[in-house]
């Protein structure tokens, strides 16, 4: 039971973790710890694999090991890994581009602001005022063909939605009444698609044993893997070339894999929640913080990361700010962490803990309210850094003045020089100290 709650807060899991164990099967909690140690030079960030000279590592105790076989400083290695995390997420960058951006911060930044602009392009305008999702395990449904998308791009998306529409008949050939798409790791405004996890529970959605077909884009982190092999869930991993003719085949496949459904390994869940989306006003934001209805703005962001005890963070800031008249706004993967324990706002109540802006992409609006603010009353929490795009949006975030925290070491420590500059735009915090220095800097 101890360990049970040192993994995740959800009470409604336990049952999935004990069945995972009952079936033998290794969650990502489990990899985890048998590969423990992690690698030392990585997590330093002194490790580099771009070439085929390498793979070079600096030891940082050695003075002998000054350069590596390109004559990279450690400092240059150290910018390199988080500058390559950062670039990851959306922008193709060659050799030189690498070396300029790894010089400061301003470069990190740059590129950080780059990648907000491609942003605000694909989706800042979008309107999701009254638009409303469900969210947990519960939206997986037993009589349908359940379709689980994570990390793929709208394109994608919207394939799938118009060839599940068109293969409606392929799947009552297969006794289903139709396809039900869910997302996992996002909220999503424009396609009428519930959220079945937040990128660290997609495990538990393929362990109800109700998961026909699980795809993972390029920007998604797929630990459903590991418990596919174990169920008739049809796994595929969607690259940004896959075409409609490939889609449509995925469909049927996961029309097949319906058929095969093991009726003694499903334990449906009837963790469900409904959320409403709501769009910025920035002028009666600012004017509530003017007469003092808003002590200050904070917002909720990032991944889920197994490293801590998952979701706590996130679900204990939100309690406490919102509790002592701080507007939470969160987004994307840590509104599906926060929806699922019913901390957010749903249709007709104005009382909830915390207001969702929308996806992942949405970030944009809060990057735009946050500009006119006053930065001392703003704070942007993000506990769980995982994917490159939660160290982008935490960055535009501190970019634009915002003092952001997180209690996941970021691989910086190879370099005292970087790690201390880097820590001025990402602070640390250790769990135990995590809402109390939220709460400092915010001076409640
Ligand atoms: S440090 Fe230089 S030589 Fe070594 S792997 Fe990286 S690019 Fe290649």
């Amino acid at each position: 039971m101890r360990q049970v709650r040192r993994k995740i807060v959800d009470p409604s899991v336990r049952t999935y973790l004990l069945k995972a164990k009952k079936e033998g099967i290794k969650l990502s909690w489990n990899r985890f710890e048998d590969m423990l140690p992690q690698d030392g030079f990585g997590r330093l960030g002194l490790y580099c694999h771009d070439c085929l000279q390498g793979p070079c590592r600096l030891n940082p105790f050695s003075e002998d090991e000054e350069r590596t076989i390109c004559g990279l400083t450690k400092e240059n290695l150290v910018n390199r890994t988080l500058y390559r995390l950062v670039s990851s997420n959306d922008l193709d960058l060659n050799a030189s581009d690498l070396d300029c951006g790894c010089e400061d911060n301003d470069s990190l930044l740059g590129l950080v602001r780059c990648q907000v602009e491609s942003m605000k392009v694909m989706g800042g305008s979008r309107n999701v005022q009254g638009t409303t999702r469900q969210i947990g395990l519960g939206v997986l449904r037993e009589d349908y063909i359940n379709i689980c998308l994570e990390g793929v791009s709208p394109v994608f998306m919207n394939m799938v939605q118009n060839l599940a529409e068109e293969l409606t008949e392929e799947a009552t050939s297969k006794g289903a009444r139709g396809y039900n798409i869910v997302v996992a790791g996002d909220i999503s405004p424009v396609f009428p698609f519930s959220s079945v996890s937040n990128i660290g529970g997609v495990e538990f959605a393929v362990l109800t044993g109700l998961l026909d077909f699980y795809m993972v884009g390029t920007k998604g982190l797929g630990r459903g893997r590991n418990v596919v092999p174990h169920y008739h869930t049809f796994f595929a991993q969607a690259d940004r070339s896959i075409c409609k003719v490939k889609v449509k085949e995925l469909l049927v496949q996961a029309a097949i894999a319906y058929t095969k459904r093991d009726k003694s390994k499903i334990l449906a869940s009837d963790q469900i929640s409904e959320v409403e989306l709501i769009d910025l006003d920035k002028e009666s934001i600012q004017t509530n913080i003017n007469n003092g209805c808003f002590k200050a703005v904070c917002i909720l962001g990032g991944g889920t990361n197994l490293k801590v005890t998952q979701d706590a963070l996130l679900c204990e800031a939100a309690v406490r700010l919102a509790s002592m008249g701080v507007l939470c706004l969160t987004y994307g993967n840590a509104a599906v962490t926060l929806g699922k324990y019913g901390y957010l706002q749903k249709a007709g109540d104005l009382n909830a803990l915390v207001s969702c802006v929308g996806a992942e992409l949405d970030v944009v609006k809060i990057l735009d309210l946050v500009e006119s603010l006053d930065k001392e009353k703003v704070i942007g929490l993000m506990p769980e850094l995982t994917m490159p795009r939660d160290i982008s949006n935490a960055l535009a975030l501190s970019g634009s003045g915002v003092k952001v925290l997180t209690s996941i070491n970021l691989p910086l420590e190879g370099s005292k020089a970087v790690g201390a500059e880097i820590n001025k735009l990402i602070t640390y915090c250790s769990p135990s100290d995590y809402v109390e220095e939220a709460l400092k800097a915010l001076k409640l």
